[in-house]
């Protein structure tokens, strides 16, 4: 697998720019888009060099996590020491760019709060989840679905809240 690729503007910032870098964990860094489209507007890019999300397969899916849970830890730190409320899930646009709305052709998460300070255009064109923007839960579900891998709640007892149906073992725990 390609890890860095010369020339890449993202395979720069992920490798070599340690200062524009607000989190840096074993497969992604975090950094500030360059062009805000609301209050907050972080990057989440893959460390290894995959250019766009239709490269992505299932096993590409812990990496896809760690990108969501990293932005998403950050978000949380930066409102907290902003004096702000906790994120209100309703207000977070996560997810990815597809072609043709691909600017940098690095794996990037883009995750944009919260949605009343967006604008109109981002929020109704460009970062309007459908086409050209996935969630980053419907991405996971799309590749769990081609994958033929099912949905992480289904067979799991802990989603049924009627205790006498669990299995003795899940009781246990
Ligand atoms: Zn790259
Ligand atoms: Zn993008």
């Amino acid at each position: 697998m390609v890890t860095s690729v010369a020339g890449c503007r993202f395979c720069e910032i992920a490798h070599h720019r340690k200062e524009v870098q607000l989190r840096s964990k074993e497969r992604c860094v975090v950094i500030e888009d360059i062009n805000p489209k609301a209050r907050y507007h972080f990057l989440v890019l893959s460390k290894t060099h995959i250019p766009r999300p239709t490269d992505l397969t299932a096993a590409d899916i812990p990496l896809i996590e760690e990108m969501e849970s990293t932005g998403r830890e950050l978000l949380r730190a930066t409102l907290k020491a902003n004096g702000e409320a906790d994120t209100v899930e309703d207000m977070l646009r996560i997810g990815f760019h597809y072609p043709p709305m691909i600017s940098i052709n690095h794996l990037h998460m883009h995750l944009i709060y919260p949605l009343s300070t967006m604008g109109l255009i981002s929020r109704t064109l460009t970062f309007r989840p459908g086409k050209v923007f996935k969630s980053t839960g419907q991405v996971v579900e799309a590749l769990r679905k081609a994958a033929g891998l099912p949905h992480p709640l289904e067979g799991n007892p802990a989603k049924n809240d009627n205790a006498d149906e669990l299995p003795a073992h899940a009781v246990a725990n």
